[in-house]
């Protein structure tokens, strides 16, 4: 993945400031504290001056914010309360980056620096001063909790400007700041960290191959260093961190670039509610092809991140897919699904080198699946959609979700997602566990809509790892042919042993005569008698004989054919074969698709409409 990176990061147009940051939303007000520069043996404090922020003086504000809670890189700060903030961060700004960056300056700038510094520490007080007067002037502090806390309404930063020649300079107008992002130094966390410095000259750099000075703390993404064998934390370790990955500057900030433009332009929304971005990886480099690629690229991602309309949200991952898909076999895409929390960059998920005939073949067995002869997955419009059943990985999310209620399945999600574009198998078992959860749960809250469109869901869902041949247990070979519903288990392939069909069919039967007792009675009684949906052997064997006996008391036994059927299966039945899970599902799938069976036509007598 990381040559995926370094290629991307090869044609992207360098900037002589990239380490400068933007602002950001949510800053209206500029307050400036004016220095004159005139004379450098005269420099001195002027007043505080005030503009609206303008996004385009990026270079000019020249922000630039240290991870941690100190001071920034440079004199501009985002306000929280203005004292702390000039305190914290203004205050020790000039002294910091002096100190920082010692040795990297001409001496001028040097001595230029040092003189703001002193007017800065001598003149604190009514600069502060100052500042606080001026926001209550313009009326926009605001009072935070304590009184002394004052704040910016709508947000502000604070920053110097210098007056030389009746001219105003920003901060990124002075060499003194300016050429310290320009030069190499500025990269110094590649090599210095923990206060360790990694680094070791005359070696091989990875990744451009050249002998020169590599660098033991570039870390584009955070698992290419961890990942690596042998990786310690610790004092002496971290110093020999080059030898993990040894990576020169101009590699590194390649990386950097490259790790930048995919944020910005490979990041789709969002698979099941997952942010994530796409790397794609040429088999062979090629500068123009990959300039190509990563238009279309970019061209899917705008169009999952402008997608508002909740039914296409259900099948945008499918259609992405489906165009990557189309890619040639000259590209593998590598995977990166993340959470930002804290500004801190996690990844949650990563596949690396899958290949376009992957992602046909997963695509593939949608289509496969979703075509059929006999539809027991029939639309089902509700006032506001129209629910459909052609699969989709929402599908699997709609289980193994992440909310309040039922609880955060995320790990699994990404387990079973990872697994189906990697080709491992999946438990079946796995699955049911938590299919079946949800099932009973609208089973016994009386959730008929619910249950329903979640027992069809998990069968797809089923069905489509079945197709992609990862579903592994639960399948066997016990299987004799009936005659009367062959038709129907011919095409749902899982139903491959009598245990199974026995267990399906009595669910349709629980269906038939739970709609009798709803049409004669208003209520469904027998529900209480299906054992919360845990159907294991005692419960199976006795539900038959209890609801033919509830049928021929009603006198409307319609279904002698089934039941017979079932009693057949059950003879060839194996039930320690399977789980109470696996077990209750193929009933579940019964009572739900009930409506599929039509009632048996008798000899000799007139069959009514149900
Ligand atoms: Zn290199």
């Amino acid at each position: 993945m990381i040559e995926a990176l370094y290629e991307i990061g090869c044609i992207q147009k360098p900037d002589d400031f990239e380490l400068i940051e933007g602002i950001g939303e949510g800053y209206k007000h500029v307050f400036k504290i004016r220095f004159n520069i005139d004379d450098l043996d005269s420099v001195s404090y002027c007043d505080i001056n005030y503009e609206e922020y303008d996004k385009n003086k990026k270079l000019k504000y020249f922000y630039k914010a240290d991870k941690g809670n100190g001071v920034n890189y440079t004199p501009t700060a985002k306000i929280t309360d203005i004292e702390k903030t000039f305190h914290v961060k203004v205050l020790k700004s000039v002294k910091v980056f002096l100190d920082k960056n010692k040795d990297s300056f001409s001496k001028k700038d040097e001595a230029l620096l040092n003189k703001i510094n002193n007017v800065i520490q001598n003149d604190k007080d009514k600069i502060l001063g100052d500042l606080i007067s001026f926001v209550k002037s313009m009326d926009l502090s605001v009072a935070k909790k304590s009184e002394t806390e004052i704040a910016v309404r709508d947000g502000g930063i604070i920053t110097l400007t210098f007056i030389k020649d009746n001219t105003e300079l920003y901060v990124g107008d002075l060499d003194a700041f300016k050429q310290i992002f320009s030069g190499r130094e500025a990269y110094r966390s590649y090599y210095f960290k923990y206060g360790v410095e990694s680094k070791s000259d005359e070696k091989q750099c990875y990744l451009c191959h050249k002998i020169t000075t590599v660098l033991g703390f570039v870390d584009t993404y955070k698992f290419y260093t961890v990942d690596k064998k042998g990786m310690v934390t610790g004092g002496f370790e971290q110093k020999k961190a080059w030898k993990n990955y040894p990576v020169c500057l101009d590699c590194a900030i390649v990386l950097k670039r490259g790790r930048e433009y995919v944020e910005k332009s490979l990041k789709f929304n969002r698979f099941c509610g997952f942010t994530y971005l796409i790397i794609p990886q040429l088999v062979y480099p090629d500068k123009d092809i990959l300039q190509q690629l990563l238009k279309r690229m970019n061209n899917y991602a705008n169009f999952s991140l402008n997608q508002t309309n909740s039914a296409r949200i259900e099948t945008t991952e499918e259609r992405i897919l489906g165009e990557l898909s189309k890619e040639g076999n000259i590209v593998s895409f590598n995977f990166i699904f993340y959470k930002v929390a804290n500004s801190a960059f996690n990844i949650l998920l990563r596949m690396e080198e899958i290949a376009p005939t992957r992602l046909n073949y997963l695509i593939e067995a949608k289509y496969s699946i979703d075509k059929r002869n006999i539809d027991i997955f029939k639309e089902i419009p509700t006032k506001k959609e129209i629910i459909k059943f052609d699969f989709s990985f929402q599908f699997i999310r709609r289980f193994f979700g992440n909310n309040k209620i039922e609880g955060n399945y995320d790990k699994d999600f990404l387990l079973i997602l990872s697994n189906i574009f990697t080709g491992r198998g999946i438990s079946l078992e796995f699955l049911l566990n938590r299919i079946m959860s949800k099932i009973r749960n609208d089973f016994l809250n009386k959730e008929e809509f619910s249950f329903n469109v979640d027992a069809l869901k998990a069968y797809k869902i089923i069905l489509y790892i079945k197709e992609i041949k990862l579903l592994k247990g639960g399948m066997f070979k016990m299987n004799t042919k009936n005659g009367q519903y062959e038709e129907f288990f011919n095409e749902n392939g899982i139903f491959d042993h009598d245990t199974k069909k026995a267990l399906f069919l009595e669910g349709v039967l629980a269906g038939k005569l739970l709609n009798i007792q709803y049409k004669n009675r208003g209520a469904k009684p027998f529900q209480s008698r299906l054992n919360g949906l845990k159907i294991d052997e005692r419960v199976a064997k006795r539900l038959l004989s209890e609801m033919i006996n509830k049928l021929e008391e009603y006198k409307e036994n319609y279904y002698r054919k089934m039941e017979e059927s079932i009693g057949l299966y059950f003879i060839n039945s194996d039930f320690a074969k399977f789980s109470i899970n696996e077990l209750s599902f193929y009933f579940t799938l019964g009572l739900t698709l009930a409506g599929q069976f039509n009632k048996e036509e008798k000899e000799n007598e007139e069959v009514g409409n149900e």
